[in-house]
């Protein structure tokens, strides 16, 4: 029994085009093989890593179907006997794919993501930290049946609350609206608290490429101009309103028009905290963009919530579904 790593690429698979790369630009291009000899301490995790090189890319050319095979190989390696799985990816898209992951993993065994904000031609690059804390994390027993995990600077986050949330900083990633949910102490995984685990989506073949999920993040003086031609190009829509769920009263009617349409679900663009859903009266306000026939969203911040809309689409889900999904999820 051991651990499965895939690798995808990202900072923490960067290298310049010479030895070393210093003061070269970096890309994509170390294998599994490669970050693993950079961590001589996975000889002490007490069980084998298999390691599976997938993609060599920065993340965000990482894709819907890609994730979707991804959990898919992952799942035979389970049943081949792997104990948990770790994923090495870029972090700029990592808190959609772990998310994406959690949907549909339906296994209790460990799935780990983690990357790197630091390349390993800088002074004190993270990923080898992080790519232990992660193998720690898939291979103990604490952390089964918690769902996708992203483990980061010894700490471990849920993927249902995980963020990316400073550009630079390796300690990039938090959970506002949880903190993380447990912590690598002197090498030990210690989980503090469990997340609610939901019942997984079906985990099958989907056709997501036709399906087309439009983001819009509500502005100050946003008129209605670029949400109109929504209608004819997108199957879904995540707005990504002010504070509570807010959007300019010039809006509430052409979003209206849209929920008439297609799905269209109402987020919070401030990055922590939920929608509401029954305080504010106003014309553009939560009970008025309801009324309308947008879905609430909850907790669910904009990217996560176009992850869940996108996948219920590919899966041929009506709007009664995608509601019931979001009031679980949200
Ligand atoms: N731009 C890079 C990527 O997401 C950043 C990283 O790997 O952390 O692939």
């Amino acid at each position: 029994m051991g651990v499965a790593l895939f690798t995808l690429g990202g900072t923490i698979a960067m290298a310049g085009p010479g030895q070393g790369g210093a003061g070269g630009l970096v890309v994509a291009r170390l294998s599994g093989a490669d970050l693993t000899a950079a961590v001589p301490a996975l000889g002490e995790l007490g069980v084998p890593l298999e390691v599976h090189d997938l993609d060599a890319v920065p993340s965000a050319d990482l894709t819907f179907a890609q994730i979707l095979a991804l959990v898919d190989s992952a799942s035979g390696a389970v049943e081949a006997g792997a104990c948990g799985v770790v994923v090495t990816q870029g972090t700029d898209t990592l808190e959609e794919t772990a998310f994406l992951v959690d949907l549909l993993w339906p296994r209790a065994e460990p799935f780990v993501l983690t990357g790197a904000m630091r390349n390993p031609t800088l002074a004190g690059p993270d990923g080898p930290a992080n790519l232990l804390a992660a193998a720690r994390t898939a291979a103990s027993p604490a952390a089964r049946g918690l769902g996708a995990l992203v483990a980061f600077n010894d700490e471990i986050h849920a993927a249902r609350w995980v963020r990316k949330t400073h550009s630079t900083s390796t300690a990039a990633f938090a959970s506002p609206n949880t903190g993380p949910i447990g912590h690598v102490i002197e090498g030990r995984v210690r989980v503090l608290t469990a997340p609610a685990r939901h019942r997984p989506l079906p985990l099958g073949p989907v056709a997501v490429d036709g399906v087309r999920v439009a983001l819009h993040t509500v502005t100050l003086d946003d008129d209605a101009d670029t949400l109109l031609p929504l209608a004819g190009t997108a199957q879904g829509l995540v707005v990504a309103g002010f504070g509570v769920g807010h959007v300019p009263s010039a809006l509430a009617g052409p979003l209206g028009a849209l929920a008439q349409r297609m799905p269209v679900v109402l987020t919070s663009r401030t990055g922590g905290g939920s929608v509401l859903r029954h305080t504010y009266g106003a014309i553009g306000s939560e009970t008025d963009l309801q009324r309308r026939g947008l879905i609430n969203g909850g907790l669910l911040d904009p990217y996560k919530a176009r992850i869940l809309l996108r996948l219920m689409l590919a899966g041929g889900a009506d709007r009664e579904a995608i509601a019931a999904r979001f009031a679980e999820h949200g």
